[in-house]
């Protein structure tokens, strides 16, 4: 066992390994507020990695619908339960936000590695076949038939879409618990993976990784997981020249709430300052984007702006202390959060670094009773070398077609 640094949870904890030395890490975005639950993402990445015999009930992408849906079913509520039993009252926040290495304040319960039972290197549980069987069950069922009049900031009755892929976890449980090594994590960008020579299918993994994201293989009988679209990653689609590209779930998001990056991490596993870098911006400088529960412990890299209209028990529980933060900055946007904002979906190559050039003042709108300046400004993403990739208006012009021009 070794000492790692959890900035998710604030504090140290007991993990498998020691932390390594990443080049770069694999994250993402997804902003909640904008998903239709199109499932775009899900076909796109089911047609191209998970379309052979045996991998039918497998879904690396899937999007559910919240709090009822949940693909494999009860991945969520079974962990927390199982978490509540062997700490019982003991999961809770010390929430006063710090620095980058503790932004939420620090949390006082058990990881899913600290309440391992005796014997085991993580606490979890292996869904029976039939939880496979529906990914999309209850979709768009809501709590309540919602009452007339309600506005936000929270309904009485709701649902949300939740978009969910393998998180890339800094502290990934399914490789801590894995007896034959065979899961491991690059050292150039933090994608885990399942070494299919390796993999005796104990299912280990499967039992271990919190968010359900490791899926058994029964024509093969190993293991397989996502690969964060690995070759897409290195560059080696001839659409970008040799420039890492983002992977086919992130590209082909039809809601554009997306944006997938590689991030700079320290020794100690906290992300190294750069707030020109747009994943940095919103997790760190912003703070507008969370982790999906941190205190599974395993420091998952995809991050989620959560939905303004839940109820704030509810998206506590879900994403931490950091949510009425949150949900005020993504609300009430400033000036250089609304021009990142627009990076989402503007290209398929990663962006590196932003710059927002400034323009004049269009206006006011009014947001909670309050107005909210807005300006012609552009937003201008930058590939690793810093050259220029993708330029967006943070505003569309408005053009008025003469009425003469009507060719009917
Ligand atoms: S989400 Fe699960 S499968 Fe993915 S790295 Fe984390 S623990 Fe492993
Ligand atoms: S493609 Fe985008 S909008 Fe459609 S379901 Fe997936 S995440 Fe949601």
């Amino acid at each position: 066992m070794a000492t790692v640094h959890n900035w998710h949870l604030g504090r140290d904890m007991e993990y498998q390994h020691p932390g390594g030395a990443y080049e770069r890490q694999f994250a993402a975005v997804f902003n909640i507020n904008r998903c239709i639950a199109c499932q775009t993402c899900t076909m796109a990445c089911k047609s191209t990695w998970t379309h052979s015999p045996g991998q039918e009930l497998m879904w690396w992408n899937n999007v559910e619908t919240k709090p009822y849906g949940g693909y494999p079913s009860g991945w969520d509520v079974r962990t927390l339960a199982l978490l509540e039993q062997a700490n019982p009252a003991g999961q809770v926040w010390q929430a006063a936000p710090g620095d980058d290495s503790a932004p939420y304040g620090r949390f006082d319960g058990q990881t899913v590695f600290e309440a391992a039972p005796a014997g085991e290197r993580v606490l979890g549980f292996i869904p029976e076949e039939a939880d496979w069987k529906a990914p999309n069950r209850y979709e768009d069922h809501a709590t309540a038939a919602p009452a007339a009049g309600v506005s936000l900031p929270e309904h009485t009755g709701w649902f949300f879409y939740l978009a969910r892929i393998c998180n890339h976890c800094s502290y990934p449980a399914c490789l801590a618990a894995c007896p034959r090594n065979a899961i491991y994590k690059r050292p150039e960008d933090g994608i885990v993976l399942v070494d299919q020579e390796r993999c005796r299918g104990y299912r280990k993994c499967v039992e271990a990784c919190p968010y359900k994201k490791t899926m058994y293989r029964p024509t093969t009988r190993v293991t397989e997981k996502c690969i964060a679209c690995y070759p897409r990653i290195e560059g080696t689609d001839p659409l970008t020249n040799g420039e890492p590209m983002e992977t086919r779930c992130m590209t082909a998001c039809v809601g554009k709430i997306r944006l997938q990056g590689l991030v700079e991490v320290g020794d100690d596993g906290v992300w190294i300052e750069d707030p020109n870098h747009p994943l940095y911006y919103l997790v760190h400088e912003e703070r507008v984007a969370l982790p999906l529960y941190p205190q599974f412990g395993t420091q998952p890299n995809v991050y989620y702006i959560p939905p303004r209209w839940v109820p704030r028990n509810y998206l506590h529980q879900m994403f931490g202390p950091g949510v009425d933060h949150a949900i005020d900055a993504y609300t009430r946007p400033s000036r250089r959060l609304l021009a990142v904002l627009q990076l989402f979906r503007a290209t398929q190559q990663i962006v590196f670094s932003f710059d927002v050039e400034e323009g004049s003042k269009l206006g006011e709108i009014n947001v909670g009773g309050e107005p909210l300046e807005i300006f012609d400004d552009v937003v201008v993403g930058f590939d690793r070398n810093g050259k220029e990739i993708v330029r967006v208006r943070v505003e569309d012009p408005l053009v008025e077609r003469p009425t003469k021009l009507n060719s009917i």
